[in-house]
């Protein structure tokens, strides 16, 4: 089962002009702010599953 979360914006601008990074999976780049990240699903909350709008800001 391979991750494959993509994010909405970038966590540090705020831009959406993402792309998956070579670094591997997980890795993002932002063209706005010329950074690269990288996603990690840590695991389930114990609350359950709630799912987050666009407009929704996901703090992790
Ligand atoms: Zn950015």
């Amino acid at each position: 089962m391979s991750e494959r979360a993509a994010p909405f914006y970038c966590p540090y601008c705020g831009d959406e002009d993402l792309r998956p990074s070579d670094e591997g999976h997980g890795a993002w780049e932002c063209g706005a702010c010329n950074r690269a990240f990288r996603l990690k699903f840590l695991g389930l909350l114990t609350r359950g599953l709630q799912r987050a709008d666009h407009e929704g800001d996901e703090r992790i």
